[in-house]
Order: structure tokens, then sequence, then C-alpha cells
């Protein structure tokens, strides 16, 4: 046997073994699922769009999956990712179609559900991005949580948490560069420890109105990334709605002084600010009917799964 055909030998071996091992792995399939279809994308040019900028950002390539490791480490550690493979497949699949429209169509990203009962979403940066159970029971149809997904996805690709810690390096710690993991890491827990002894600091930034420039800047791209993807636009702006609505609810119309709280410290802009934002972008493209949406199976699905959960 010459050299050349014992490898070929061996490599339809491996393929073989290979082949054996991905029928082995295939979970069997829960045929009372629904597989997801995505909705029909929109070519039209969206010149208006923002695009991801410079700005200091002192972690980029392989620092931003540091940073955003040590994210996870030191503050986010204790959110418990939901195990249930249909919710994380339904999410990558809505996730992934979201992100073949943004700005960065190429960068690989991470979409993962926690039990946490607070309706939230963030991105830790280096494309992995966090949506809590609260938030998929808010979310009455895809294109809700398109708009939800597609504002992280945002963050995320211009770098928003990556040159916010930037900026609070220097100004906190005076760290200007980070060469390991290891570095990024002490260098976070430094800025927290900081921040712990100084808890005005916290509050000048959110003050300073760079966190909220930031969110303007996400909801405009997300507004953008669901129009593409085949979503409607408006629907991020209808959830913002909605769950300040329940918020106001839950507070009680009297009480201003939380009002005003929420307000000061909140890092998202108050609504009015950012449907306003909304209807201007909507200016640019032309508009689906107000309240229509993507009628999703997958989604109903998912929603129906999510309810089950244990406590
Ligand atoms: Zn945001």
């Amino acid at each position: 046997m010459t050299t050349v055909v014992r490898l070929k030998l061996i490599l339809v071996l491996i393929a073989v073994l290979a082949g054996v091992t991905i029928t082995l792995a295939l979970p069997p399939q829960d045929s009372t699922l629904t597989t997801w279809t995505p909705p029909s994308t929109r070519k039209a040019k969206t010149p208006f769009a923002p695009r991801p900028l410079g700005g200091d950002n002192i972690f980029k390539g392989e620092a931003e999956k540091w940073l955003a490791n040590s994210i996870v480490k030191l503050e986010v550690g204790f959110l418990m990712p939901i195990d249930d493979k249909f919710v994380n497949e339904y999410l990558s699949q809505v996730g992934n179609h979201l992100v073949a429209h943004s700005v960065a169509p190429a960068k690989q990203h991470q979409f993962i559900a926690t039990y946490d009962l607070v309706a939230n979403a963030m991105t830790v940066g280096g494309g992995r991005i966090y949506i809590s159970r609260g938030m998929l029971n808010q979310v009455e149809n895809e294109d809700e949580l398109a708009g939800v997904l597609a504002h992280e996805i945002a963050h995320d690709a211009f770098g928003h948490a990556p040159k916010t810690v930037t900026r609070q390096l220097f100004w906190m710690t005076g760290v200007r560069k980070v060469k390991t993991a290891e570095e990024v890491e002490s260098a976070l827990a430094k800025l927290l420890a900081e921040y712990e002894k100084k808890p005005l600091a916290a509050i000048g930034e959110s003050l300073l109105g760079f966190a909220r420039f930031d969110e303007l800047e996400a909801d405009r791209a997300a507004f953008y990334n669901t129009y593409k993807a085949g979503y409607n636009p408006h629907a991020l702006a209808t959830v913002l709605k909605r769950m300040e609505r329940d918020m106001k609810e839950e507070m009680g119309e009297e009480d201003g002084w939380a009002q005003f709280i929420v307000l000061l410290f909140g890092s998202h802009p108050p609504t009015p600010q950012r449907s306003m934002a909304f209807s201007w972008e909507s200016n640019f493209v032309k508009m689906p009917p107000k309240d229509s949406h993507y009628q999703s199976a997958a989604f109903n699905a998912m929603k129906a799964k999510v309810a089950k959960l244990p406590k």
C-alpha cells in the first residue's frame, strides 16, 4: 500500500468514525416543537443607520474576549443559564438571523437565556448577549424579541462595554493598557473596588450622559437591523412603553420621587426620548403597518416552554 492510499484509507476511516459520532451525538427529535422560519428580509439601503466608529478602546481582538470573561466572572457569574435546548436553539436562530443583517455580520455571537425574573437584556462584549426570563415573559411577539436582541447586538458591535470600561479604567485607576487575560481581570477587580470606595463616581458617569448616548445609538441601530431582518422596527418602542407603564403602575403614579430616581440613575434614556428617535428613523425607510408583527409558531412554542420553567 502506498503512503497516499494508506492516508486516504485513514481519512475515510476518520470520516466514517466522525459520521458515527455525529449520528450518536444527535439528540432525539422533539416532534411537539415547531421549527423556526425567518421572516422575509428587506433589501432597502439604510444610509442613515449608525455605523461603529473609532473611540478609545483598549479591548480589541482577543482582549475583548478577556474582558467579557472577566465581566462574567466578577459581575454576572450569579446569573443561571436556562438549560432548555429548544429555548436556546430558538434564541440563537433569531439572534443569528439579526446578526446577519446587523452592522457586524461576521462577528461570532452567543445568546444566553437566564433564569432571572427581572426583565433585562445585556451584552458583556465579545458577542455574548444575555436575556432574562423576565424579558422573555415581557415580549409579546418575535418582533419585540428581535428589537431587544438587536439593541444588544448594536451595543456589542459598537463596543459600548469595552469603551465604557476603557474610559472608567483610565479615569478611576490610570490603567491605559492591558496585555493578558489576567491583567484584564485584575484591572476590572481594581475598578470595582474603586467604585465601592467612591460610589459617586458611578453616578457621575450616568449623569454625564455617555451611557444615554450609547443607548440612543443602540436604539437607532436596532431600528435598521430589525427592519432589514424583516421585523416591524417599531416593536422595540412598543415593548419599552409597556415596560415603563408597568413600572409606573408598580410604583404608583403619585410617587414622583421614585420616578425621579429611575430617571436619574437608570442608564436608559426616558421612553418618550427613545420613541421620538424611532419615529425620526422611520422617515428613512418604508414602514410596515404600525402594529403588524411576524407570525411565528416557534416564538409561541418558546413562550410556552419559558412559562413552564421551574420558579
Ligand atoms: Zn441598552
